[in-house]
Parts: structure tokens; C-alpha cells; sequence
């Protein structure tokens, strides 16, 4: 079957690594997401990937704590570099090219991000890994997430989520009677405050008119099901 999308941005939360864990990342559960990763990506797929830090560590917790919050959002994206590479070390056993890009400079254990070279390692089938965030603190990985994908031409946001099959019109943990929705707008989404990424990197999304789609990473294959044109999860888009 002929792929929908030719080149993905994937945004995995810190969270998704985790698997049962309380704290840090789950060899089992980063194996796992490696194998379909790999999966979608031997169909032809360029496969970027964002991946978060909140497994290990929130600036707004070094905030809370007393800390300075940009000391702390920079803790954080070390947090995500960690990740990054427990990512890549998993993907390379499942037989990918992978790159690890990061925002801040640490040469020794990736490489600078530097637009072009990314566009041509998805080119020559490498997985990308970007790390840290956008490289600034005050933001997220959702918003590097929106801005990396807009960089590079991907053509939607997969945003995974845990536990949760899409977007609802509340936290359907908390409000049981929490309504499932199919489809929406970024406009939409916004001004009813739904969870679907930060509003900032939902904003940029929306003034450049890109795609996510909202799913749930526990469900094994959801990733394959979304590039081959099933109808899993949310799909936030103009129009929508
Ligand atoms: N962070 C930042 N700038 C960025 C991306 C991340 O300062 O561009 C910091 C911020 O402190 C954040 C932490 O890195 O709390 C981890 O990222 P995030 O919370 O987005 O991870 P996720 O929720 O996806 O696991």
C-alpha cells in the first residue's frame, strides 16, 4: 500500500518513554516504539522525530522549586538530549540510520542542527532525532515539535499521546462524560483550550496550516494505521 504521507514529524512526549515507569525512560517501552518507527519507515516514509524531556525533568518544576525558570528550561532540554539518545541506541538495534540533531551544542554526542543537513539525511533515509527543544528556554518540545516540522516540509504532526485515542472536549481521566472528537479546526481547538499541544505551538501550526494528528501511542501500530491513510485518533486541520 502507497504511504499517505512521504515525510512525518513525530512528536513523542518524555511521558511515552516511560512506559510503567514513574521516572525516566523504559528500555521495553523505547525498544518498542523503535520497532514501529522502523516499521512505517521501511515503507518509504522520511520519519522525523521531537522528542520531549518530561520523564526527566520540567523547567517549570526547577520554577516551582525556586530555581531560576531559564536555568531550568535548559535542564530540561538536557533532559530531552538523554532521551534522544536512548531513542537512537533502540532505533540503530532495530536495524535504522538514525542522526541525532540537537539544538544546543554538545558536538561530542550529536550533531548541530542545521536545516539542510536534516532535510538531506531524511533524504538519504535517516531517521532524525532533533534534541533540546527548539534551544530556547520559555518553550517547548511541542513548539520545537511545530517548528522543526514546518522547517523541514513535513507534511503533518503525528502528536502521540498516552492513554488517550485523540483530543476530547475535556481530560477523559478526569470528566467521564468527556466527548471524543473527530476532526476540528486549529482555530477551534485553541479558543476551547483543548489538549492538543501548547498554544504556542499550536498557533504556528495554525498560521501555517499544518496538520496534526492526536493519537494513542499504546496502541501498537497506530503510527503505520495514521501514514496509510486510517482514521485513527484527532485530526486537527484549516478547515476542520
Ligand atoms: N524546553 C525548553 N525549550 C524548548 C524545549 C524544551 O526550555 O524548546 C525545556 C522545558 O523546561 C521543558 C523541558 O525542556 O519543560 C522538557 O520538554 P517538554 O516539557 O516539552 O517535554 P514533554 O512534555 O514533551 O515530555
Amino acid at each position: 500500500m502507497k504511504p499517505t504521507f512521504s515525510r512525518i514529524l513525530l512528536k513523542l512526549s518524555g511521558e511515552a518513554l516511560m512506559g510503567d515507569l514513574a521516572y525516566g525512560a523504559d528500555p521495553d517501552r523505547i525498544a518498542a516504539i523503535a520497532r514501529e518507527v522502523k516499521q512505517t519507515h521501511d515503507r518509504g516514509v522520511e520519519i522525523a522525530i521531537v522528542v520531549g524531556g518530561g520523564n526527566i525533568y520540567r523547567g517549570l518544576s526547577g520554577a516551582a522549586a525556586g530555581m531560576d525558570r531559564a536555568t531550568g528550561d535548559y535542564m530540561g532540554m538536557l533532559a530531552t538530549v538523554l532521551n534522544a539518545l536512548a531513542l537512537q541506541d533502540a532505533l540503530e538495534k532495530v536495524g535504522a540510520v538514525t542522526r541525532v540533531m540537537s539544538a544546543i551544542e554538545i558536538s561530542e554526542v550529536a550533531e548541530p542542527y542545521i536545516r539542510r543537513r536534516a532535510m538531506r539525511h531524511l533524504e538519504r533515509g535517516r531517521i532524525v532525532i532533533f534534541a533540546a527543544g527548539t534551544g530556547n528556554p520559555f518553550f517547548t518540545t511541542d513548539t520545537a515539535a511545530a517548528l522543526r516540522a514546518l522547517e523541514i516540509h513535513a507534511e503533518v504532526i503525528l502528536m502521540a499521546k498516552n492513554g488517550v485515542e485523540g483530543v476530547y472536549t475535556a481530560d477523559p481521566r478526569k470528566v467521564p462524560d468527556a466527548k471524543f472528537i473527530d476532526t476540528i479546526s486549529h482555530r477551534e481547538a485553541l479558543e476551547q483550550q483543548l489538549e492538543v499541544m501548547d498554544v504556542t505551538a499550536l498557533s504556528l501550526c495554525m498560521d501555517n496550516g499544518l496538520p496534526i494528528h492526536v493519537f494513542n501511542m499504546d496502541d501498537e501500530g497506530n503510527i503505520d494505521r495514521i501514514v496509510c491513510g486510517e482514521r485513527v485518533g484527532t485530526v486537527v486541520a484549516t478547515g476542520g
